[in-house]
């Protein structure tokens, strides 16, 4: 058991588990330490004999299929946690997506379809899994995405998804203000480099995670098991009045000029 946060007998749905070393398997181990009951997604057929082998180790108690981009599939997603769960006190949105050959270029190149592609996903589906799990959070509850620094510096190689990533981040803040009255709130992550599949996609990563180890203060890489520790702590009750903030775990790189 985490002996810092209790989450004893909330229900919590994961969105972005790809393989072990995904930020969302460090998340679900920390919410499962904790004593959260979890269902969790994997984006398709061909994911899921990577995605069971980690929810199983987990303990996570159901899995469905989910690609945000796919209609009816949040639909559905919601409408088993209802039948599962009757309700839902948290959920982690950690998916993110773009275009090879949009992240790779300048951003000024970047076609509408990539650009529009890459914000479906990685931003406006947090909006609609906050949409569809408003009425099933009655007593209020916690919803968190994760996102990046380069939202708000220019980090060589994030390109495209560093506006898209601005947006996840203000889309947090106006969730945080339209959902606060019924107690529920939006909290946003911001890890540094963590080496997962989905960072492999950016050009020249190993230098952005050796430059992050070399700036930050404490000179340490991020693991997801620190990404995990935030996320339980924002799931609990213990952060019942934190909302609509962007919470860095990066060992205090954004502090460096
Ligand atoms: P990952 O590859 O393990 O996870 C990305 C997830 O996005 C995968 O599970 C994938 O299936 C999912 N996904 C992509 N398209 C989808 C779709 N259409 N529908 C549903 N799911 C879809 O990589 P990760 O690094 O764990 O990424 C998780 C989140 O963390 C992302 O939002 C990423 O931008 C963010 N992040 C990562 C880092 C890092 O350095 N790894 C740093 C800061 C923020």
């Amino acid at each position: 058991m985490n002996p810092l946060v209790n989450l004893n007998g909330k229900r919590g749905l994961v969105v972005g588990i790809a393989n072990e070393q995904s930020i969302a398997t460090g998340c679900t181990q920390a919410f499962r330490q904790a004593g959260a009951r979890i269902g969790a997604t994997y984006l398709n057929d061909k994911a899921r004999p990577f995605v069971e082998p980690v929810t199983d180790r987990l303990g996570v108690e159901w899995i469905e299929p989910c690609d945000v981009q796919e209609a009816g599939a949040l639909e559905s997603l919601f409408a088993k946690i209802e039948r599962e769960w009757g309700g839902l006190d948290f959920l982690l949105h950690s998916i993110a997506f773009a275009p090879k050959e949009d992240l790779h270029g300048r951003l000024v190149d970047s076609s509408a379809n990539g650009f529009a592609k890459a914000m479906d996903i990685s931003c406006h589906s947090f909006l609609r899994m906050a949409r569809f799990a408003e009425p099933l959070m009655p007593n209020g509850g916690s919803l968190m995405c994760v996102t990046f620094y380069g939202s708000e510096r220019v980090v060589d190689h994030y390109n495209l998804m560093g506006p898209v990533k601005a947006a996840l981040e203000s889309a947090t803040r106006y969730l945080a203000a339209e959902l606060g009255a019924k107690d529920i709130r939006a909290n946003a992550i911001s890890p540094g480099p963590i080496a997962t599949r989905a960072a492999g996609g950016l050009d020249q990563f190993d230098r952005i995670l050796a430059q992050a180890a070399e700036q930050a203060p404490e000179k340490e890489p991020i693991s997801i098991t620190d990404v995990g520790a935030l996320a339980a702590f924002l799931a609990s009750d213990a952060a019942r009045r934190i909302t609509g903030t962007i919470i860095p775990v990066d060992a205090g790189q954004h502090i460096i000029a």
